[in-house]
């Protein structure tokens, strides 16, 4: 990094970084993927990169940003999929990295309580709560920071059991970007609280645009004793839903995973370079099903496999195979990424109610296949709290999807989805991706609130993705 002022590197930008006194640069060549380069999608150009190690040098940084009224953009570990954490191409942002804001995670075993930093990832913490018995139970392949998780809410595979990120802050402090950097929330570690509105609570998957979360308090939940991890093959894949159903009441508070992989999605992970093993040997089931039990109570999962046995009887299964739980998660946790790697897709990161979730995935498939006959629905996702990865693939050497095919796609699979009562959005949270989906959709009511509190925490409009919505009122 060239620090600012020096002089010694040219800005791509007409941002005059001198304006800040420290903790903020130019990234050099090697550095800039690391801030400009999304985990989706084309990089982008940033004007700066600030790196604040402590909330007094961030807070700095926002007045000296507030009064030349330049544009930061908070980011974490960077692995956002709605576009919001990668700057524009115009230059016009200055990256605000927490990766450095970091610091000694503090579990409170008692409250089984974690106070950290923003900038700590999700495995640091956990690496931090193991000995005490204890986790942050969000699970996802990648390892965000839990300032970018709590800023996308974010979901992942135990939901269905846990919760999302939103579940799991007790106390959050952040920085409004105001002329004085304004601190607001806290790190009380309350369970009960009920004074009103949780206004630091806003901050949840407001993207970056309503303040800067800094530390947080998190309800931890006490590591599971013993998992099983099975991979179930479908009947078909509409039987996934009753399954969960059926499996959920034989064996209540135990199941914490149950993922749907389709039969092109699996194909996918199984065939790209370094493919694990099919459990299910030959076969190539048309949906199959990564479920996992864990309790803190050892005996609760004996006759496991009786369960698995009577839903063969009732002819939802024709296949079930008990796995370690690595090589099942590290199967599953490879599809998303190997389906990129045969070609163009579009996703869509979908929920509806449970009960119509498979419903609703036929409607799409049949919806989409009408629009491009060469693309194929790779679809997997977290079917047991409802949600669902609706990728549509346009392989190497097919036409490439159009804007209009594309935008045509997006609009079958989200009136589909809003007929359902569905969300565009189930995890992933909002950005320039998904902007202007919220902008037609949301009432005018609920866009008047976001923008008059958006005045107060941001009164500049300097905080976030310029085409985050809530910059866009
Ligand atoms: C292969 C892959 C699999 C994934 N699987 C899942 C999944 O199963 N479930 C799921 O929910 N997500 C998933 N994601 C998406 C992503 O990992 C999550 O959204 C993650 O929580 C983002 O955290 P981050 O630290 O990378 O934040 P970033 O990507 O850096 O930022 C995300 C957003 O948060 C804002 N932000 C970051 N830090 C702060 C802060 N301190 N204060 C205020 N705003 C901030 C940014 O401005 C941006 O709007 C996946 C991503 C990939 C690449």
């Amino acid at each position: 990094m060239t620090q600012s002022g020096t002089g010694a590197t040219t800005s791509l930008n007409p941002i005059d970084l001198s304006v800040f006194t420290g903790a903020v640069a130019l990234p050099d060549a090697a550095d800039r993927p690391r801030y400009e380069m999304p985990a989706r999608g084309k990089p982008g150009i940033a004007a700066g990169v600030a790196l604040p190690t402590t909330v007094e040098e961030l807070r700095q940084i926002i007045r000296q940003a507030y009064a030349a009224g330049i544009r930061l953009l908070p980011q974490g570990a960077n692995t956002g999929l709605v576009g919001a954490s990668v700057p524009t191409t115009d230059g016009d942002t200055v990256v605000l990295s927490l990766d450095r804001l970091t610091g000694p995670v503090e579990i409170n075993d008692g409250d089984a309580t974690a106070v950290v930093a923003a900038g700590t990832r999700l495995s640091m913490l956990n690496d931090a709560a193991r000995p005490f018995g204890l986790h942050l139970p969000v699970d996802l392949a990648p390892d965000p920071t839990i300032g970018g998780m709590i800023a996308t809410n974010t979901g992942g595979s135990r939901v269905l059991h846990y919760g999302p990120m939103r579940a799991h802050v007790l106390g959050v402090e952040v920085v409004a970007a105001d002329e004085n950097a304004t601190l607001f929330g806290g790190l009380a570690d309350l369970r009960k609280d009920s004074r009103g509105v949780d206004i630091a609570h806003l901050v949840v998957g407001s993207g970056g645009t309503l303040g800067i979360v800094t530390r947080a308090v998190l309800a931890l939940s006490p590591l599971p004793r013993r998992t099983e991890t099975w991979w179930l093959s479908l009947s078909e894949p509409s039987q996934a839903t009753p399954l969960f159903s059926a499996l959920k009441a034989a064996r209540p508070g135990t199941l914490t995973a149950f993922e749907f992989v389709s039969r092109e999605a699996l194909r996918c992970a199984l065939t790209a370079d370094g493919g694990p093993v099919n459990p299910f040997g030959d076969e190539l089931p048309e949906g199959c099903v990564l479920a996992e039990w864990s309790s803190v109570d050892e005996s609760s999962l004996d006759g496991l496999e009786n369960d698995v046995a009577d839903a063969f009887e009732l002819g939802l299964l024709v296949d079930g195979v008990l796995v370690d739980a690595h090589s099942g998660w590290s199967l599953r946790h490879r599809v998303s990424d190997s389906v990129r790697t045969f070609g163009i897709v579009l996703g869509h990161d979908i929920s509806t109610p449970r009960h119509a979730l498979m419903a609703a995935r036929a409607e799409g498939i049949e919806a989409i296949g009408a629009i491009v006959s060469e693309a194929i629905v790779c679809d997997f996702g977290h079917v047991g709290d409802g949600g669902l990865h609706l990728n549509v693939l346009f392989p190497h050497g097919t036409p490439a999807p159009t804007p209009a095919s594309a935008a045509q796609i997006r609009g079958a699979v989200d009136t589909i989805v809003a007929r359902y009562h569905g969300s565009y959005s189930a995890e992933h949270g909002l950005g320039p991706l998904n902007a202007e989906r919220w902008l037609a959709d949301t009432p005018l009511i609920e866009q008047r609130i976001v923008a008059s509190i958006k005045a107060v925490v941001d009164p500049r409009s300097i905080l976030g993705h310029p085409n985050h919505p809530y910059n866009r009122l």
